[in-house]
């Protein structure tokens, strides 16, 4: 047996690798560079020619660029209008924002628990969850896998519901051959940095319901038209008339980002490919460890690999899930934990959120570890991040 790095042995690897990071080529660079000597820095061409492309790739009818996947959730919120004394569903594993964005509005999010193979909202627990109060559902495609949509329709066609997918992980992902874009009412995705494609800082909602549409506009540019069309009073006062008809915010995505997310587009699907080869590496060196359970994927989900999570099975190992994380980062091989079940943070659990709430989610988050998944990573990244799973899990097998 080697001896772990943690105690003294040789690491794996000399350089550590992180979970996720950015591919930027010189063709992004000079998409950025280009805009920098152009005359508009924001509010130019550069904003449409990204959300053509956007629409374009998931095939839906409208695209709005906003200054992140944060604020992509809080818009499509204030699009359905979500208000005060409304309830909306979430999924108990996600990042934060997920939630947040109910609270912006002053509604309630309701958490409901997880599938405890698919990592993904469990359509039963939704149905528990739902009031007279429910008016919308956040469902959180975990790890790009979109989340079970025939069923969440079904539910949202049921008790009239509006279905938000959070596609901040699944830009690329498909189900039943249908781009994630089109296949909820609203489709948030985020382009941080460690996301599919990114402008260091960025979002977007896609949708196909003019309605909703409209009210993004408004929402993403202070609640604002310059659309004489739209105008409520004194269209014809003149060229220089805008008028705001609700309360919005500043959440517009700037020339300069959305020119570096029109290049990295271009690479979206290859980035995509690349992510799969890499997962179906790691699949195929995990399938006989029985220590260690990957995500299922359904057969409907077709998806774009955003991140690897392993689950720890503790039945058949003798080490707690951060002693097995100290020595993944020990080999230079640096985890990830994603994500703390949302209503478990201080600030929820001062809302009144308890322990308990969504026990499979909670029993989930226990054993996860989200290991490094990106597209610049080569085949012997991979390899050595599969040798040092197995090189720790070899130590503390039962
Ligand atoms: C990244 C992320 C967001 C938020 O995106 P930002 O662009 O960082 O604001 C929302 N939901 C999930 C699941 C995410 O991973």
């Amino acid at each position: 047996m080697e001896k772990l790095a943690v105690f003294g042995g040789r690491p794996v690897r000399k350089e550590k690798i992180f979970y996720g990071r950015q591919w930027i080529d010189e063709n992004d660079i000079a998409a950025v560079t280009k805009v920098l000597r152009s005359d508009f820095l924001t509010g130019g061409p550069e904003v449409g020619v990204f959300e053509k492309k956007l629409c374009d790739y998931v095939e839906s009818k409208y695209a709005v660029a906003v200054s992140s996947g944060t604020a992509a959730l809080h818009c499509a919120c204030m699009a359905a209008g979500i208000e005060p004394g409304d309830e909306v569903i979430v999924s108990a594993i996600t990042f934060m924002p997920s939630a947040n964005c109910v609270l912006y509005c002053g509604a309630t999010p309701v958490f409901a628990d997880l599938d405890p193979e698919t990592f993904n909202i469990d359509p039963e627990s939704i149905r528990k969850c739902i009031t007279p109060k429910t008016k919308a559902i956040i469902a959180v495609d975990l790890g790009g896998q979109p989340v079970n949509i025939r069923e969440i329709r079904k539910i949202c066609d049921e008790f009239n519901l509006i279905f938000i997918e959070d596609a901040a992980h699944s830009l690329g992902s498909s189900y039943d051959g249908k781009k994630v874009g089109t296949l909820a009412d609203m489709t948030c995705m985020s382009f941080h940095p460690v996301k599919t494609i990114t402008s260091a800082e960025g979002g977007a909602v896609t949708t196909n319901n003019r309605e909703y549409y409209d009210r993004l506009l408004l929402v993403h540019n202070h609640g604002m038209t310059k659309n004489k069309e739209l105008m409520i009073e004194n269209a014809d006062e003149g060229p220089w008339r805008v008028e705001q008809q609700m309360l919005g915010y500043n959440y517009r995505l700037s020339d300069v980002q959305c020119a570096l997310l029109t290049s990295q587009m271009n690479r979206l699907d290859y980035f995509v490919t690349r992510r799969k080869e890499l997962a179906a590496r790691y699949d195929g060196a995990f399938s006989g460890i029985k220590e260690l359970s990957v995500q299922k994927q359904i057969d409907e989900a077709d998806t774009c690999c955003h991140i690897y999570l392993i689950r720890l099975n503790e039945r058949y190992l003798s080490c707690t899930r951060r002693e097995f994380y100290d020595a993944m980062s020990a080999e230079n091989v640096q985890c990830h934990v994603q994500y703390l079940p949302v209503y478990l943070h201080p600030y929820y659990k001062k809302l009144g959120y308890k322990p308990g709430l969504c026990p499979i989610a909670e029993d989930i988050y226990e054993g996860i570890l989200t290991i490094p998944l990106y597209p610049k990573m080569t085949n012997q990244d991979a390899d050595d991040v599969i040798h040092a799973i197995k090189k720790v899990v070899e130590y503390y097998r039962k």
